[in-house]
C-alpha cells in the first residue's frame, strides 16, 4: 500500500532523513521507535505529505506522491488519517462538530450524513455521550480517542499516529493503546511511532528503528528487541525497557 523509496529530506543544511527506505502491507501494522531527533516524526510527515521530501518518492496505492498535483495530493490525503501527540481537536466545536468538519467540508457529506458517521465513530471509540460536549471538558484519553474516531471518520486507508499515548497521564494510556489494538485487529493499515514496547510487541508486525536520519533496522518485534543486530538498537532498547 505503501512504499518509501530512497527519501531523504533536509532543513537547511540540516539533513533529518538519510536514505529511507521501507514497505507497508495492506492491513500491516509498523511501530517506529528511536531516539529523540532521529527524524520519526518528519518521516510520518513525508508519507502524508505535510513535507515534501527533497529527495526520493512515497508511493500511496500506486501513485508518487511527491509527483501528485493538488488535486489528486487532496484526494490521496483523504485517504491517510493522522493522530498527534496533543490531540490538535478544534476547542472551539464540539466532539461531534470537530468528527463531522471535514466530511461536510472536504467530502460534501450533508449534515444529517456527518453526524451519522461521526455517531458511529464515537460509539466506537466508547464516547458516544460525549457528542456534546467541548474537547476541554474531557480527559487527556478522551480526548485523544475523539482524535482518532475524527480521523476515521474520514474513512482513512491508512492511519498514522505519531506518539499518541506519551501527552497522556499514565493511567489513560490503556484506554487509547486498547482503541488502537481493535483498529489493528481489524485489519486497519497503521503507522504508530510510540514508546510503548507492550504494545509495539503485541500489535505490530515489524518494527522500525530509527537513529540520526537512518532506519537503521526493522525486524519482527520478537527479533527486533530479543535479537537486535545494531548496536545502537541494543542501547536504544536497553534504556527504554
Ligand atoms: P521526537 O522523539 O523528539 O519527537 P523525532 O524522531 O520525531 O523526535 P523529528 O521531529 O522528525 O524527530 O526531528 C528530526 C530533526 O529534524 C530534528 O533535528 C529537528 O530539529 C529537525 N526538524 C524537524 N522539523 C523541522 C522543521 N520544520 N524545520 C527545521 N528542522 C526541523
Ligand atoms: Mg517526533
Amino acid at each position: 500500500l505503501i512504499k518509501i523509496d530512497h527519501v531523504q529530506k533536509q532543513f537547511g543544511k540540516n539533513e533529518v532523513l538519510k536514505d529511507i527506505n521501507g514497505t507497508v502491507q495492506k492491513g500491516e501494522v509498523i511501530c517506529i521507535i528511536g531516539p529523540s531527533g532521529s527524524g520519526k516524526s518528519t518521516l510520518l510527515r513525508c508519507i502524508n505529505q505535510l513535507e515534501q521530501p527533497t529527495a526520493g518518492a512515497v508511493w500511496f496505492a500506486g501513485s508518487d506522491l511527491t509527483k501528485a498535483n493538488q488535486q489528486e495530493l487532496a484526494k490521496l490525503g483523504e485517504s491517510i488519517g493522522m493522530v498527534f501527540q496533543n490531540f490538535n481537536l478544534f476547542p472551539n466545536l464540539t466532539v461531534l462538530d470537530n468528527l463531522t468538519l471535514a466530511p461536510m467540508r472536504v467530502k460534501h457529506l450533508s449534515a444529517a450524513d456527518a453526524k451519522q458517521v461521526g455517531m458511529k465513530y464515537l460509539t466506537r471509540v466508547g464516547l458516544a455521550e460525549k457528542a456534546n460536549a467541548y474537547p476541554a471538558s474531557l480527559s487527556g484519553g478522551q480526548q485523544q480517542r475523539v482524535a482518532i474516531a475524527r480521523a476515521l471518520s474520514m474513512n482513512p486507508e491508512v492511519m498514522l499516529f505519531d506518539e499518541p499515548t506519551s501527552a497522556l497521564d499514565p493511567e489513560m494510556v490503556g484506554e487509547v493503546l486498547q482503541v488502537m489494538q481493535e483498529l489493528a485487529d481489524e485489519d486497519m493499515t497503521m503507522i504508530v511511532v510510540t514508546h510503548e514496547m507492550g504494545f509495539a510487541k503485541r500489535v505490530a508486525d515489524e518494527v522500525w528503528f530509527m537513529d540520526g536520519g537512518y532506519l537503521l533496522e526493522k525486524n519482527t518485534p520478537q527479533a527486533l528487541f530479543e535479537h537486535p543486530q545494531e548496536e545502537r538498537t541494543q542501547a536504544f532498547i536497553n534504556k527504554i525497557i
